[in-house]
Protein backbone atom coordinates (compact mmCIF):
# COMPACT_ATOMS: atom_id res chain seq x y z
CA UNK A 1 0.00 0.00 0.00
CA UNK A 2 1.22 3.83 -0.32
CA UNK A 3 4.05 4.77 1.79
CA UNK A 4 2.60 7.30 4.48
CA UNK A 5 -1.07 5.38 4.45
CA UNK A 6 1.35 2.38 5.61
CA UNK A 7 2.98 4.70 8.28
CA UNK A 8 -0.02 5.71 9.74
CA UNK A 9 -0.75 2.64 10.80
CA UNK A 10 0.14 2.28 14.69
CA UNK A 11 0.01 -1.31 15.36
CA UNK A 12 1.71 -4.70 13.82
CA UNK A 13 0.20 -4.73 10.43
CA UNK A 14 0.85 -8.56 9.83
CA UNK A 15 -1.04 -9.28 13.58
CA UNK A 16 -3.70 -6.69 12.17
CA UNK A 17 -4.03 -8.76 8.76
CA UNK A 18 -4.17 -12.09 10.63
CA UNK A 19 -7.27 -10.64 12.90
CA UNK A 20 -8.91 -9.75 9.22
CA UNK A 21 -8.46 -13.52 8.12
CA UNK A 22 -10.13 -14.86 11.03
CA UNK A 23 -13.21 -12.12 10.23
CA UNK A 24 -13.17 -12.70 6.73
CA UNK A 25 -13.26 -16.57 7.33
CA UNK A 26 -16.38 -15.94 9.98
CA UNK A 27 -17.74 -14.20 6.83
CA UNK A 28 -18.09 -16.89 4.48
CA UNK A 29 -18.81 -19.48 7.09
CA UNK A 30 -22.20 -17.21 7.78
CA UNK A 31 -22.84 -16.75 4.53
CA UNK A 32 -23.42 -20.31 4.03
CA UNK A 33 -24.91 -21.03 7.17
CA UNK A 34 -27.85 -18.25 6.18
CA UNK A 35 -27.43 -19.24 2.18
CA UNK A 36 -28.30 -22.66 3.16
CA UNK A 37 -30.52 -21.97 5.88
CA UNK A 38 -32.84 -19.63 3.53
CA UNK A 39 -33.10 -22.98 1.68
CA UNK A 40 -34.27 -25.29 4.42
CA UNK A 41 -35.83 -23.67 6.72
CA UNK A 42 -39.39 -25.48 7.20
CA UNK A 43 -42.06 -24.01 9.23
CA UNK A 44 -44.33 -20.85 10.69
CA UNK A 45 -43.34 -17.58 7.97
CA UNK A 46 -40.83 -19.67 6.29
CA UNK A 47 -41.39 -17.70 3.34
CA UNK A 48 -40.59 -14.04 5.28
CA UNK A 49 -37.70 -15.72 7.05
CA UNK A 50 -35.90 -17.27 4.05
CA UNK A 51 -35.71 -13.70 2.83
CA UNK A 52 -34.12 -12.17 5.86
CA UNK A 53 -31.90 -15.19 5.83
CA UNK A 54 -30.88 -14.18 2.23
CA UNK A 55 -30.89 -10.62 2.96
CA UNK A 56 -28.30 -11.24 5.54
CA UNK A 57 -26.39 -13.85 3.53
CA UNK A 58 -25.81 -10.94 1.24
CA UNK A 59 -24.75 -8.41 3.80
CA UNK A 60 -22.00 -11.24 4.82
CA UNK A 61 -20.90 -11.26 1.60
CA UNK A 62 -20.34 -7.92 1.20
CA UNK A 63 -18.56 -7.58 4.58
CA UNK A 64 -16.25 -10.89 3.26
CA UNK A 65 -15.48 -8.25 0.14
CA UNK A 66 -14.88 -5.11 2.48
CA UNK A 67 -12.38 -7.31 4.14
CA UNK A 68 -10.34 -8.61 1.60
CA UNK A 69 -10.06 -5.53 0.03
CA UNK A 70 -8.32 -4.15 3.34
CA UNK A 71 -6.16 -6.95 3.73
CA UNK A 72 -5.21 -6.37 0.25
CA UNK A 73 -4.65 -3.28 0.96
CA UNK A 74 -2.55 -3.38 3.62
CA UNK A 75 -0.28 -6.06 1.79
CA UNK A 76 -1.93 -9.20 2.91
CA UNK A 77 -3.39 -12.15 1.01
CA UNK A 78 -7.09 -13.52 1.71
CA UNK A 79 -7.25 -17.05 2.60
CA UNK A 80 -7.25 -18.86 0.35
CA UNK A 81 -8.34 -22.55 1.16
CA UNK A 82 -11.66 -22.81 2.98
CA UNK A 83 -10.88 -25.25 5.06
CA UNK A 84 -8.83 -22.43 6.57
CA UNK A 85 -11.88 -20.91 7.44
CA UNK A 86 -12.74 -23.60 10.06
CA UNK A 87 -9.35 -23.55 11.41
CA UNK A 88 -8.78 -19.39 11.64
CA UNK A 89 -12.75 -18.21 12.55
CA UNK A 90 -13.79 -17.55 15.76
CA UNK A 91 -17.14 -18.43 15.31
CA UNK A 92 -17.78 -21.57 13.53
CA UNK A 93 -20.44 -22.89 11.57
CA UNK A 94 -23.43 -24.42 12.93
CA UNK A 95 -25.21 -26.95 10.43
CA UNK A 96 -29.08 -26.37 10.17
CA UNK A 97 -29.62 -29.87 10.80
CA UNK A 98 -32.91 -29.37 12.26
CA UNK A 99 -34.60 -27.00 9.57
CA UNK A 100 -37.41 -25.65 12.27
CA UNK A 101 -37.74 -21.48 12.16
CA UNK A 102 -37.10 -20.96 15.17
CA UNK A 103 -33.75 -23.15 15.74
CA UNK A 104 -32.20 -21.91 12.99
CA UNK A 105 -33.31 -18.26 14.00
CA UNK A 106 -31.45 -19.22 17.51
CA UNK A 107 -28.25 -20.49 15.36
CA UNK A 108 -28.48 -17.15 13.34
CA UNK A 109 -28.53 -15.27 16.91
CA UNK A 110 -25.81 -17.04 18.06
CA UNK A 111 -23.77 -16.36 15.14
CA UNK A 112 -24.71 -13.06 14.98
CA UNK A 113 -23.78 -12.69 19.06
CA UNK A 114 -20.57 -13.94 18.29
CA UNK A 115 -19.76 -11.46 15.45
CA UNK A 116 -20.59 -8.40 17.04
CA UNK A 117 -18.48 -9.66 20.44
CA UNK A 118 -15.16 -9.96 17.97
CA UNK A 119 -15.97 -6.97 16.06
CA UNK A 120 -16.51 -4.84 19.05
CA UNK A 121 -13.42 -6.50 20.63
CA UNK A 122 -11.19 -5.96 17.02
CA UNK A 123 -12.69 -1.91 16.90
CA UNK A 124 -11.36 -1.35 20.60
CA UNK A 125 -7.68 -2.78 19.30
CA UNK A 126 -7.57 -0.78 16.14
CA UNK A 127 -9.97 2.50 16.98
CA UNK A 128 -6.75 4.41 17.43
CA UNK A 129 -3.81 2.67 16.20
CA UNK A 130 -5.91 2.66 12.59
CA UNK A 131 -8.63 4.84 11.51
CA UNK A 132 -8.89 3.41 8.54
CA UNK A 133 -9.33 -0.13 9.31
CA UNK A 134 -11.36 0.74 12.32
CA UNK A 135 -13.84 2.80 10.01
CA UNK A 136 -14.36 -0.20 7.96
CA UNK A 137 -15.17 -2.37 11.40
CA UNK A 138 -17.75 -0.12 12.73
CA UNK A 139 -19.65 -0.27 9.37
CA UNK A 140 -19.92 -4.15 9.57
CA UNK A 141 -20.71 -4.32 13.35
CA UNK A 142 -23.72 -1.98 12.98
CA UNK A 143 -25.13 -4.11 10.22
CA UNK A 144 -24.48 -7.03 12.47
CA UNK A 145 -25.77 -5.22 15.23
CA UNK A 146 -29.27 -4.82 12.94
CA UNK A 147 -28.85 -8.67 11.76
CA UNK A 148 -29.14 -9.60 15.80
CA UNK A 149 -32.34 -7.40 16.18
CA UNK A 150 -34.12 -8.76 12.57
CA UNK A 151 -33.95 -12.33 13.98
CA UNK A 152 -34.75 -11.85 17.60
CA UNK A 153 -37.93 -9.78 16.33
CA UNK A 154 -38.95 -12.54 13.99
CA UNK A 155 -38.51 -14.77 16.53
CA UNK A 156 -40.71 -12.77 19.25
CA UNK A 157 -42.82 -12.70 16.44
CA UNK A 158 -43.45 -16.40 15.47
CA UNK A 159 -43.20 -17.53 19.62
CA UNK A 160 -46.93 -15.31 19.70
CA UNK A 161 -48.26 -17.79 17.20
CA UNK A 162 -48.92 -19.85 19.82
CA UNK A 163 -50.89 -17.14 21.29
CA UNK A 164 -53.39 -17.20 18.74
FE1 LIG B 1 -20.97 -10.10 8.71
FE1 LIG C 1 -24.40 -10.76 10.33
MG1 LIG D 1 -32.20 -7.90 8.25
Amino acid sequence: MGKVGREIIKMDVGKLIEMLNTALSDEWLAYYQYWVGAKVVRGPMREAVAAELMEHAADEIKHANMLAERILQLGGRPILEPKDWYKFGKCGYDSPIDSFVTAILKQNVDGEECAITYYKDLYDKVEKADPVTAHLIREILEDEVEHEDDLETMLEDIKMVKKL
